[in-house]
């Protein structure tokens, strides 16, 4: 597995290189990168330089980075305490790439493909969009973006110490097709050290406030978002990113690690029919016929507030 990773990390380097005609410009983030460890007299300073060209970088796309009051763990007074951590709305990022412009707005949230069938297949199979309020209006069907939440855990290092860091993110199910760095925008990461039992709740109260306000249309009129110009809408579709992760944090979703593991049908890994089981993989499984319903009602009673 190791040495392919390796062949496909060259071969993108070398195909990279070649569409620069062999010379980096001098404002290329790569170039800058490679450039931290070449002078400077404390070899130490790499990492610290490194971090502060990607912040510099990451910068120049204008997002407002904003801060909300989070309770996080503080280990060296051992109690809790409240933190300014800094986030990125799915909102503000949504309006600096509309700033950028709106064709790159669509390219990054909706893809290339065609949007309204995306809508129409939900439509005909998805329980949870035909009890969803945008199922009654077709007519916003072209520009609805289909949005979702990824969180995961990273590892890390810093001064060759390793530690795991919490990711929160957003997407587009329409997104798929872009690269992986144009995939998911970051709301925030904190390390996991930090984190106590009310980090995740505080922080999600902080961020649904702002997907109500992208999803709800009277609010997003009165918000004044920048994409209604073209028409443009949000729902939220999707939760992903590692099941680990997201049961840990979201808890009460279907555990793959427990009896009651499917989330498609009312298969066990352990029942007095055996046809309802994991072990009966036939197509006519008694199990197979079964299917669990998912309402939009279900999904917000559920929700933390
Ligand atoms: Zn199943």
């Amino acid at each position: 597995m190791l040495h392919t990773k390796a062949q496909e990390t060259a071969h993108s380097a070398v195909t990279w290189c070649k569409s620069l005609g062999g010379k980096l410009p001098p404002t290329d983030l790569v170039g800058r990168i490679g450039r931290t460890g070449c002078h400077g007299r404390h070899k130490g300073n790499i990492e610290r330089d490194c971090q502060t060209v990607i912040n510099t970088f990451g910068k120049r796309f204008g997002a407002t980075i904003s801060t909300a009051p989070i309770r996080m763990w503080n280990p060296k007074k051992s109690r809790i305490e409240v933190k300014n951590l800094p986030l990125i709305f799915p909102d503000d990022f949504a309006s600096a790439l509309w700033a950028r412009s709106p064709q790159l707005f669509r390219k990054m949230l909706l893809g290339d493909g065609n949007v309204r069938e995306y809508w129409e297949h939900c439509r005909n199979f998805c329980d949870w969009f035909r009890s969803h309020p945008s199922y009654n209006h077709p007519n916003n069907w072209d520009n609805m973006v289909p949005m979702s939440l990824y969180g995961d855990d990273v590892q890390t290092f810093r001064n060759s110490e390793c530690g795991a860091m919490s990711i929160v993110a957003w997407s587009s199910d329409l997104s798929t097709g872009n690269s992986f760095k144009s995939r998911y925008f970051l709301i925030t990461a904190f390390s996991e050290y930090e984190e106590c039992a009310y980090t995740f709740n505080d922080l999600m109260s902080e961020i649904s406030k702002r997907i109500i306000m992208m999803v709800t249309p009277k609010m997003a009129r009165e918000k004044q978002y920048p994409w209604l110009k073209g028409d443009y809408s949000f729902m939220l579709s999707s939760l992903q990113g590692d099941l680990k992760w997201v049961n840990h944090t979201y808890g009460n979703l279907f555990d793959y690690r427990s009896n009651d593991f499917c989330g498609y049908c009312m298969c066990k890994k352990r029942h007095d029919v055996i046809g309802m089981t994991l072990g009966d993989f036939t197509a006519s499984a008694l199990h197979a016929s079964t299917t669990r319903v998912y309402r939009h009602e279900d999904l917000v009673n559920r929700s933390p507030a």
